[in-house]
């Protein structure tokens, strides 16, 4: 694989290691005080795992340092956003020189139509974009759309598929919610989930019956084209097609959330990937480049019915907010050519094979299932193509084994539902020291 670039010499400069986590730990305990489970969002607390989690005092390509000095190699990666890796040099000048021009205008700014080209450019499906403030925000709003769109309210949805925490996903999520067992959240009414119909990942059958039971009240089927919330899961042959034919039939709207596949699975997506349209978009994680945005899109004609063409209404303090547009078109500039995309995605499958193959030598079943630049290792024997399968694989080797190759230097995601990211920062030394915190980690 190519060399990749090197964001900072200094922190590359000596390998991962890692000692005690006791200013973590205090810090935790003092944040606990402060916010609820000491962390900002669920699965950072490390509940499915277990221990400290590690508070993160700065990141620099390929690698992370905690606040008691361990430097990891990180394959969490901000959860998907960091494709160019930590703290990439053309993406912290570009937010260093908008935030001098301003924060935030509250009125629309050159660099967000500069943004808007590179995504409708990017996706064929896409005529115009809105852009928003979180990936949540982005299914809200599309679902809303698509709804007034049909005048149909049901929605179709995938156990196991996390479209972020607006009420009506708040059904048989993954990530997050799936991590801490819940099987749905106390606080969504009866009612934000009635018109929310699931199915199983993969089961185009389940999707047809569902269209017999519910004829001409189904606005939307949204999917993860690829799932990543409850691992890694691809689409089996013939199930992304028969969406797209199955909704075609029925006057319905089919909506990708490529929130984490955007830029990850394929430099178009998995709609680039797959060879299917869907007709709306929603995006986020690397479209904001580490700052919080995101948006949907779609066909003009569906687009327009957004105020303030439309009646549709949909808004934002800090939409299009110029850092992060910043961010964002720094980023997607520095993809253009392929190469970033390309090695990420190298370095995920060489990863991968290093894990099979240490996995194999200690006599241990894991399915470790990719694509492109995200990849998880699940503790089975046979390939995981559903929710049920990720819930049946062993929590507590995933667990165990995190743990040592956490201690080892190698920060997996805390949680066996959850995807690991690689960026282009990750190269041959990388491998290396993937490959040594591998030893001993199946044991
Ligand atoms: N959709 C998908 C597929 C996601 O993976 C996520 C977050 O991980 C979301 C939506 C929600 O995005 P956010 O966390 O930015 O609200």
């Amino acid at each position: 694989m190519a060399r990749t670039q090197r964001t900072d010499a200094r922190m590359t400069s000596s390998l991962p290691g890692v000692g005690d986590a006791t200013t973590s730990e205090s810090l935790y305990r003092r944040a606990c005080e402060l916010l609820p489970g000491g962390v900002s969002s669920p699965v950072r607390a490390f509940r499915a795992v277990g221990g400290v989690p590690r508070f993160i005092r700065r990141g620099a390509g390929a690698y992370v340092d905690d606040v008691d000095g361990n430097r990891y190699l990180d394959l969490v990666m901000s959860w998907g956003p960091l494709i160019l890796g930590h703290a990439h040099p053309a993406v912290v000048e570009a937010i260093t020189a908008a935030a001098r021009r301003g924060t935030s205008f509250g009125a629309p700014s050159p660099i967000e139509v500069e943004l808007a080209q590179h995504v409708v450019d990017t996706f064929p499906s896409i005529e115009l974009v809105r852009f928003v403030n979180s990936g949540t925000e982005a299914v809200m709003s599309a679902l809303r759309l698509a709804r007034a769109a049909t005048g149909r309210t049901r929605i179709i949805k995938c156990e196991g598929c996390y479209h972020g925490h607006t009420d009506a996903m708040l059904a048989a999520a993954g990530s997050g919610v799936a991590s801490l067992g819940l099987p749905d959240s106390p606080g969504v009414p009866p009612g934000g989930v009635v018109d929310t119909l699931l199915v199983p990942f993969n089961d185009l059958g389940a999707v047809e019956r569902l269209f017999v039971e519910y004829p001409d009240t189904i606005g939307a089927v949204i999917i993860e084209p690829v799932a990543g919330n409850m691992g890694v899961i691809p689409p089996v042959p013939g199930f992304l097609e028969g969406l797209r034919a199955v909704t075609t039939a029925h006057g319905t709207l089919l909506i990708f959330d490529e929130v984490m596949t955007g830029w990850r699975v394929g430099p178009r997506g998995a709609q680039g990937a797959f060879g299917i349209e869907p007709d709306l978009t929603c995006l986020g994680k690397v479209v904001g480049g580490g700052l919080p945005a995101a948006a949907f899109g779609g066909r003009r004609e569906l687009m327009e019915q957004l105020a303030p063409t439309g009646p549709v209404y949909q808004a934002g303090t800090l939409s299009g907010n110029p850092v992060a547009m910043a961010a964002g078109l720094a980023t997607l500039t520095c993809l253009e050519d392929g190469m970033p995309w390309k090695a990420a995605a190298a370095w995920a499958e060489h990863a991968c094979s290093l894990i099979e193959a240490e996995a194999k030598r200690a006599g241990r079943a894991v399915a470790v299932q990719r694509m492109g630049t995200m990849f998880t290792v699940f503790f089975t024997g046979g390939p995981v193509q559903d929710f049920r399968d990720a819930k049946a694989t062993d929590h507590e080797a995933y667990a165990l084994w995190f743990h040592r190759m956490l201690r080892a230097g190698v920060f997996f995601p805390p949680s066996p539902y959850e995807a690991a990211f690689t960026s282009a920062a990750h190269g041959e030394r990388e491998l290396d020291v993937l490959e040594r915190a591998l030893r001993n980690a199946f044991a």
